[in-house]
Parts: C-alpha cells; structure tokens; sequence
C-alpha cells in the first residue's frame, strides 16, 4: 500500500475500515364487460357451486338440487352467485357463513386460476340478497363515534368447544384435514396480538376467550378451549342477551351460532374501539391457501382498515426468509360474516392462513411466520388508526456526491414507507478502483426523529470514482431494495 493514493469512504459511527484508510360468449348478460369468452369458465364454476351446496344439503340430511347462476362483472372485479329455489339460510345456523365464506373463497381462487380477476363475491337467493329476506336482524347496527384517540380493542380468538343439542357432547367447532385445530391455534396467535397492541399501539386490549388453564366446570375441558360463549356466561350470567341469542332453536349447533354473535356482542358491551377477530381458514380443497382479511360488505368504511392490515401483513410476512412469495391477497375483500356485522366499531377478520392446505399448515406452526402476521396486523391497525397510508419500506434516489481528498461529507438516504425503529442503515462497496481500500458500513438511526443520514470521506490525495449501494433494514427484518450511488473523489 506504500506509496499508494488512498481514498476512502466511511459512515459516520459504524464504518469499517482501515486507520487512516477509513474506506467502502355464449349466456351473453353472464359476463358484463367482456361477453362470451368465459362463458365455459362460469359454466364450470356453476356446476362447482351447486355441487358444493348438493354435498352441505345433504349433511343435513337434504337430498336437493338447487340451481346456481353466476354472472361476473369484469370491470367491478365481482361476482354474484344467484341460488334459486330450495335455499335460503337464515339465522339459526348463522346464515350459512361457514359454508358459503369458503364456497366464495373456492370460486374466486377457481376463477382467478382462469385468469378471471375477482375479488367481490355477491350471494343472492332467488335474486334478492339475505338483508331483502331479514330486514331487521341483518340491519348493521348504528356505528359509535370514533373517538379522537382510540384506547381499547378486543381481539377475538376464533372459536372453541361447544356443547351440541341435545346429547351435550363437547365438540371443536372447526374440522381439522391435516391435524390443526383451529379451535387451539388462534389463541396463540390472540397471545401475540394483544402483546403487539398493548405495547405499539399502547391500547388497552381485552379477549373474547378465556385463557386459564383451569378446567370449566361443565365440561371438565381446559377453559382456554371453550368458546367465548361459555367465557361470557361466566362474566356476565345475566346477560343472556350477549350469550344466549337463539334459546328456542332446535338446532343441534345452535350454541356455535350463539358464539358467532358473543364476540361482537362483547366488544360492544365493552365499548372497545376496534375488534379484530382470528381465524386460519378452511376449506375441502387443499389447493386455496394464503392470507385474507374481511370486512362487513355493508360496513364499507371498515374497508380502510382491513385494506392497511392486508397490506401490513404483506409486508411483514414475505420480509421473513422462506416467505418472499407466501400469498397474501392484493387488497381486502367483502364479507357477510356475523362477527364483523354485528359491531358498533370497525371490525376485521384475519384470516392468516388456511388450516387445509399443507404449506398453510406448516407456516401457521412457525413462530417466525406468526410473529411476522401479527406484527402485519399491529401495523395494518396502528398506520389506519393515525390516518397513515400503507406504504412498503422502500428506498428513494441517493444524490452522486463529490467529495473533496481528505474530506467527509454527509449523505441523505430517503425514504418511503414506516419502518420500525431502530432501523439499519447497510451500504456496501460496487465499485472500488484498483488498490483502493473500499469497505461497508452500516449505521443504526434509533427513532424517525434522527436523519436517516450516512458519512463518506476521501482519503488524502485520493482522486476517482466509487460506486456504493445502500439498504435499510428495520426492525421486524423488512429490507428496502438496495439503491445504487457515486462517490466521486477529487482533488481538495
Ligand atoms: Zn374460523
């Protein structure tokens, strides 16, 4: 190195460097927009949904065709499903959610392998929804004023035992294809959540399940297993209203639908300011996986929020090594769930993962992935809550400097997105000329408040060009793609 010109780029506290050398068509009305050339795809995807609802009918001891006519809205993105007669869900048995959320499910991921893009799916029956049949109970309750600042959440953890009529058997709400109960797993991720929204949201965060270990009484089974239903018939032995809405069904289930309408129930008893709600979905075929987020269709001002909890999510989670490509829905999608209809605050379903598909299911058991989900779905609440708009972690142009021999200068690294602090500056070296010494560095910016900002200095005597490029790395492992810049040495 004797008698070599030395020239340098350093960064301000974390350089590595050497002394001195700090270097580095056919039913034409069923397709609007383009008639015709799906006219097979719908064809199909008719015979796909009468023969799913043939196969629910006949659990309950049904033995019934129905005629299903689907009609698509390319420019809407939607789809509307029109049962004819011989099907009409109504409250007892929740409206068919669990059946006809997963058929929808199915028929958007059967379209979408056929290059037909939908994201809303419309239930009709007879050619009128289900609020034109039930006015009164399907009537979306008046929504509370949103306070200025928001203090509490309740996160609801899916579902849980219950207790079927009339032989009192206790039995998991949720099937389990490949051995993961949903009924077990959700609170897990529940636990995770509500320590996300108690520390980064700083809310005060309640739980629609119990989660004692002790045994419930009645049905000598751990109380972290049961359903809210029974947690809330605890709390509140009185309030039947919040626990026991259908007493003269003759369902044998109807305790289940009494749970889907606990939740909600609770989170307006408590008045809190949002409720999110946990589940891995299910579904017959194991092929449909990913990560989806509901909201009420008719609570169109909770699309924000399950639109930023998407989005959130999507970020967190293909941060994380091994989930680059994990499917995660572009945006949020209508629902007609219960759970979300039934509260007075915004409501969102998360559904992380599906229980049936095994890529799912191996995911769902990771801690890394769970971690990464519900860190997206703290995100995805806290950038709506402060009005934020999501916007992924990425790196904006870095200005080529010139840099005087034996001088330092300081660089700017823009930004887009919210990062979680303390966040890492890292730049490394593309280019270094012959002899040179060019090294890397990495510098740590611990709140928004300092100057995502780095150092470069020349060398004494030092006169050319290098090239360095720099990424951000933040806290929850979500990395900016690196961008490239200059540094010009020239003579002091
Ligand atoms: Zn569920």
């Amino acid at each position: 190195m004797k008698g070599m010109k030395i020239a340098a780029v350093a960064f301000a506290c974390a350089m590595i460097c050497a002394p001195g050398a700090s270097g580095r068509g056919v039913k034409a009305p069923m397709v609007t927009g383009d008639p015709g050339i799906y006219a097979e795809v719908i064809a199909m995807l008719e015979r796909e949904a009468a023969g799913q609802l043939t196969r629910h009918l006949q659990k309950s001891g049904k033995l019934r065709q129905v005629r299903v006519d689907i009609r698509l809205d390319l420019s809407a993105r939607s789809m509307t499903i029109n049962f004819g007669p011989g099907y009409l869900p109504g409250p007892e048995g929740s409206y068919d959610e669990l059946f006809l959320q997963p058929m929808a499910s199915s028929l958007r991921f059967f379209a979408e392998r056929s290059g037909l893009e939908v994201n809303d799916i419309h239930f009709l029956f007879e050619g009128k929804t289900l609020e034109d049949y039930y006015p009164e109970d399907l009537a979306v309750p008046m929504r509370s004023a949103r306070k200025s600042a928001p203090t509490s959440a309740l996160v609801s953890s899916s579902h849980g035992y219950i207790s079927l009529h009339p032989g009192r058997e206790w039995e998991f709400q949720r099937p389990a294809p490949l051995g993961l109960q949903e009924d077990v797993l959700s609170p897990v991720y529940g636990d995770e959540l509500q320590v996300l929204m108690e520390q980064r949201s700083g809310l005060v965060v309640h739980r629609a399940r119990s989660q004692s270990t002790e045994l419930h009484p009645e049905s000598n089974l751990p109380w972290e297993h049961m359903s809210s239903r029974y947690h809330l018939k605890a709390l509140f032995p009185e309030r039947a209203d919040i626990w026991n809405e259908f007493p003269n069904s003759t369902k044998p289930a109807r305790e289940k639908d009494e749970d889907i309408r606990a939740r909600p129930n609770y989170a307006n008893h408590l008045g809190v300011d949002v409720l999110i709600s946990l589940h891995s979905n299910g579904h017959d075929s194991a092929t449909i996986r990913g990560t989806e987020v509901y909201y009420h269709r008719a609570k169109a001002q909770d699309k924000p929020l399950a639109d930023s909890i998407i989005c959130s999510m999507r970020e967190l989670i293909r941060a994380q090594p091994g989930y680059e490509t994990f499917p995660v829905r572009e945006t949020s999608n209508p629902g007609d769930h219960g759970e979300n209809r039934i509260g007075k605050m915004p409501s969102v379903i998360v559904e992380t993962a599906y229980h049936s598909n095994p890529d799912d299911v191996a995911a769902l058991q990771d801690p890394v992935f769970r971690s990464a989900a519900m860190k997206g779905v703290e995100k995805g609440y806290r950038l709506w809550a402060s009005e934020k708009a999501c916007v992924p972690l990425a790196g904006k142009a870095i200005a080529d400097v010139e840099v005087h021999s034996g001088k330092r200068m300081e660089v700017d690294i823009p930004l887009v997105g919210n990062p979680q602090y303390p966040i890492q500056i890292i730049t490394t070296n593309t280019q270094c000329p012959p002899g040179w010494t060019c090294g890397k560095g990495k510098q740590v910016v611990n709140s928004p408040d300092e100057p995502t900002r780095i150092g470069v200095s020349c060398g004494a005597g030092s006169s050319g060009t290098l090239g360095w490029e720099t990424h951000v790395l933040d806290a929850d492992g979500v990395a900016s793609k690196p961008v490239p810049f200059s540094v010009r040495c020239v003579p002091g």
